[in-house]
């Protein structure tokens, strides 16, 4: 392609993206020549990069390749020259990488395995995560991934595409959310595109989509989703997804692709237990010691912060910065009394965080059956006793009324909970067991 080429390329789009779009997006782009298959464009900063990549990488590299048609991908350097990633190749962001990651979204570069603290509720799934990013044969096809919101999901999935591509540069690993896979969908069909996004599609080595839940009941794009994943595993490629709930507890989703998603490894990150919690904030206390050199923190701070934030990783990771950044201000050392101070909202938030989801959750895992025989209308002892025992401690752990927890259990009247608690009242003074059982959830629940 030569710069007049280029010249009138960028003009065609001026008509079909808008002049603001055009002003703001193309214009900037500079023709920086081609090398190999690979046409470079350079580009002011690495923000504009990423945006024009993810926005109209597919669009830009149609066009060229329709002038040349030995063009694969479009790479995008920033125009002076200094690449702003030290990492040698980045595979998944657009800005400086190769076309595999025009497609895909940016890392996060702080997401890798070094800095994910490994404890008993999430260590099957590091496992997991780590044999994939290994990179060997293909054992398991696809690792599914879930849990709950903040428990390290996306940054499992994260520390597995820059391993992966850490090992293997050539490796075109794929990651984006499922929005994003729809939102490329749509857009390839209004485009009419749709051989350009099968193609894209299938030609990666590494396919990652993260929480997969969202294409729950949006049946053209399970409808793609589900062709992308069979050409990818009848090739032998590795897939991964992430989802907030198991594959049978997403509603919504079509038959064939639930069976699908179960057909590999199924692994689940728990709720983090106060190990963890203590790992990650002494794990994370570092970077933070490394910002505020002069800040003193004493001992007890990270261990009462452990205890009282039991939501998730998120919270804790912004409690943390938080504290620092406080204790800077006022120029105090970090203390309880400090902690306590600062951080009033979130310790009181924490505290009446028991759910009845986690009840329901925690109960039907100390039961060893599934949530949703909990939630569900069978009728069986094995899941009509959990069920009871999960309705009483609803009752004893929340604030929500009869009929509310009634609803939450499948939609069941308020006299099906109150005999429900009733009979687990009675049961707990004439069974030992049963009153272990409740002991132990109650703790589990409140760690
Ligand atoms: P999810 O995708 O499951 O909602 P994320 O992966 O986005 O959660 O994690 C939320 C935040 O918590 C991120 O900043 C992540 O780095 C951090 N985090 C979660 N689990 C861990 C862990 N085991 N070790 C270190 N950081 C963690
Ligand atoms: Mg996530």
């Amino acid at each position: 392609m030569t710069q007049e080429q280029w010249g009138a390329l960028q003009a065609g789009l001026e008509k079909t993206l808008g002049q603001n779009n055009f002003k703001t997006w193309i214009k900037p782009l500079e023709f920086g020549g081609m090398d190999g298959s690979v046409a470079v464009i350079h580009v002011p900063t690495n923000f504009l990069g990423t945006y024009v990549s993810q926005n109209y990488g597919d669009l830009l590299l149609n066009k060229i390749a329709a002038i040349n048609s030995d063009v694969r991908r479009i790479q995008f350097k920033v125009a002076n020259g200094i690449q702003p990633q030290t990492r040698p190749r980045a595979a998944a962001e657009p800005a400086q990488s190769n076309g595999d990651s025009l497609v895909s979204a940016p890392l996060d570069r702080r997401f890798t395995f070094d800095t994910f603290v490994v404890g008993k509720p999430n260590e099957l799934a590091h496992a997991a995560a780590r044999r994939v990013a290994e990179g060997g044969p293909v054992t398991f096809n696809p690792l599914f991934l879930y849990g709950g919101v903040g428990l390290g999901k996306t940054h499992l999935m994260h520390a597995i595409a820059w391993e992966l591509t850490q090992r293997n540069p050539h490796l075109s690993v794929l990651y984006l959310s499922a929005e994003q896979f729809m939102y490329r969908f749509v857009q390839a069909l209004r485009d009419r595109r749709m051989m350009d996004f099968k193609e894209l599609f299938r030609s990666v080595d590494v396919l990652m989509v993260d929480d997969v839940q969202f294409i729950a009941g949006k049946d053209s794009t399970q409808e793609e989703f589900f062709h992308t994943f069979n050409a990818l595993v009848d090739q032998n490629k590795q897939i991964i997804i992430s989802a907030d709930r198991a594959p049978d507890e997403i509603k919504d989703l079509e038959n064939r692709i639930r069976s699908r998603l179960q057909s590999g490894l199924v692994v689940d990150l728990h709720p983090t237990d106060y190990e963890l919690r203590l790992g990650i904030l002494q794990s994370k206390v570092g970077t933070q010691k490394a910002q505020y050199p002069d800040l003193e923190i004493d001992d007890g701070v990270l261990e009462f912060l452990a205890h009282r934030i039991s939501t998730n990783v998120r919270v804790l990771e912004g409690a943390l910065t938080r504290l620092f950044a406080f204790a800077s201000l006022v120029g105090k050392p970090i203390n309880l009394e400090l902690t306590q101070d600062c951080l009033a909202d979130v310790l009181r938030a924490s505290d009446r965080k028991i759910s009845i989801e986690e009840i329901q959750r925690k109960v039907a895992d100390h039961y060893n059956i599934r949530l949703s025989d909990i939630i569900g209308p069978k009728r069986l002892r094995a899941f009509a006793r959990p069920r009871q025992v999960a309705m009483y401690l609803c009752k004893q752990m929340t604030s929500r009324s009869l009929p509310e927890i009634g609803r939450r259990f499948g939609g069941r009247d308020h006299t099906t909970v109150m005999h429900g608690v009733r009979r687990i009242e009675e049961l707990r003074m004439q069974d030992g067991q049963m009153d272990e059982d409740l002991e132990l959830l109650r703790r589990a629940l409140e760690a």
